[in-house]
This record gives structure tokens, sequence and C-alpha cells, in this order.
């Protein structure tokens, strides 16, 4: 792509190839910074739209190069029951210096800052799969209009381009943020965790009055929509919960397609890896 200024935005992941995230073959563009916390979140790396550094027991191999390079003494090697290494994040600036140290890639950084054009470039790798699967781009997350006008820039150059584009959100914004992008997104991947409202707030932190209301604008507006819901025990999974959001959804337009998403029991690991307690378990 061309070079001139650009925005820059905070991602987590590129995955190529993705064949879950809509239609076709596609590459997946994970924005980090979330405005909920569901306690169930598979990508918790994702929330936060700060960079930090997770810590990946299983490639650990102790040879503690990591501790002797610390500038701050953040890191301890820990021999108890087993060898591990203790992050105090309160002594971490993330100069990174463990990572590029680490033999094993144990540590890592959990994101990186990146410019629209890198990203668009990375994307038109598979041009050609995107052509010939009716596949495409999905920016999700963390939320991708969380930094909205990243995300805007991608889809607009994507769009520029002929690729097809999606976005994955929970649709907590506001509403001049669903305007900003709406022109260039072609389908609307919309994650419908609760109906009810305490609840939603109860387990994701945030009222949804606001979300209820841009999914019928969206609607409104005719672009097209796939509705998602989460399936998470005796949460989510519940009749009660998947008959409300399916009458909801349905009653703002009967055509609009509705998946339900099993759990991920790997999302346990990057809890451990960001030393943050998994709620749900
Ligand atoms: S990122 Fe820098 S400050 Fe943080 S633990 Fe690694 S070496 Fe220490
Ligand atoms: S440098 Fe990597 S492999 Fe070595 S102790 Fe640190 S985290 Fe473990």
């Amino acid at each position: 792509m061309e070079k001139t200024t650009e925005t820059e935005g905070i991602i987590f992941k590129i995955k190529r190839f993705s064949v879950h995230d809509g239609p076709g073959i596609r590459t997946s563009v994970f924005l980090k910074g979330c405005p909920l916390s569901c306690i169930w979140c598979h990508s918790p790396e994702g929330i936060s739209s700060d960079i930090s550094i997770w810590y990946d027991k299983s490639l650990c191999i102790a040879c503690g190069k990591c501790v002797q390079i610390c500038p701050n003494n953040a890191l301890e090697i820990i021999s108890d029951t087993e060898t591990y290494i203790n992050i105090n994040r309160e002594l971490c600036n993330i100069t990174g210096d463990c990572v590029k140290a680490c033999p094993t890639c144990a540590i890592q950084f959990t994101g990186s800052k990146i410019g629209v054009y890198d990203v668009i470039d990375e994307i038109e790798k598979d041009f050609l799969y995107y052509k010939m699967s009716g596949g495409g781009v999905t920016l999700t997350g963390g939320e991708p209009l969380y930094q909205p006008d990243f995300s805007a820039e991608i889809l607009e150059a994507c769009r520029k381009k002929n690729i097809h584009t999606a976005i994955e959100t929970c649709l907590f914004c506001e509403r001049d943020t669903i305007s900003s992008i709406s022109d260039y997104v072609d389908l609307f991947i919309i994650d419908m965790k609760i109906f009810d409202t305490a609840q939603h707030i109860r387990y994701t932190g945030k009222s949804n009055e606001i979300i209820k209301e841009n999914f019928r604008y969206i609607a409104k507006s005719g672009k097209p929509i796939l509705v998602r819901i989460p399936l998470i025990n005796g949460i989510t999974d519940t009749e009660e919960n998947k008959n409300a959001c399916v009458r909801f959804v349905h009653d703002v337009d009967s055509r609009i397609q509705i998946e339900l998403i099993s759990y991920n029991p790997l999302a346990e690991n990057n809890y451990k890896r960001l030393g943050i307690p998994f709620i749900l378990k």
C-alpha cells in the first residue's frame, strides 16, 4: 500500500485463513480494548487497550535470562513444588528486554502497535483466497469499535480494494461511532450475550440498553447482520435467555440469522498467562 501519514492502532493478533468469522476464507484482525468485561471472555488479552507482558509456563525452561536482564527487578524465579517466573506487574514498565532475551518465547507482549498500511499489507496477501471463497477481512477483538478511527480506516481501505468487510462487535458504543464506520461494513457480526439488563450488568459490567438501541439502528439501515450468542453454562445458555434473545432479534427483523457459539475451554490458559483470576471457573 502506498504510504503517507497513517493512523496507528493496537492489535493482539492477525489470523490468516480464518473460516469462523464470516463467509469464506478471511483474515481476522484482533484489536485490543473492550468496554465490557464478560466473566467468560475467551480473549482476556483483548480487554485492556494497554500492552503488557504474559508468561506461558509450559514454554519456560527456567534459564533465568529474563530475570537477569530485567532493569526493574520485576521478575523472579520461584522454585516451589514447580519452577516458574513470577511477574511483579507493579514494577514492569514494558521495556521488553525479557521478551527479547527469552529463548523460548515463554514471555511475550500481549499486543503491538501497528499502522493501517501494515495491516492492509497483511490482509492483501490472501486477496486471491478471498475472491475464490467469497471471503474477506473481519475486525474483531477485544472490541474493534473501541478504536473507531483505526477500524474505519482499515475497513475503508479494504472497501477500496474490493475486499469484503465484516466487523464483530458487542455494539456497546456511541451511535456516532456506528455511523462513522457503517458505510465501510458489508456484514455486522453482533455478539448478543444476555437479554435481561440486570443480568447483563452482573456478568459483563455494563447495561445492554445502548446495545439494543444500536442493534435496532443497524437493522433499520438494512445492513446485513449475523447474530452470535455465546453459550456459557448457566448464564447465557438457559432456555429463557436464548429464547429472549431470539425473540428480540426476530421482532426487529425475522430474516436475521442467529448462531449459537460453543465456549472455548482453552480460554482459561490465557488467564493464567496474564496472571489474572478466571472468575468463570
Ligand atoms: S518488560 Fe522490561 S520491565 Fe517488564 S519484566 Fe520484562 S524486562 Fe522487566
Ligand atoms: S527467559 Fe524465558 S525460558 Fe528463560 S526463565 Fe525467562 S521465561 Fe523462562
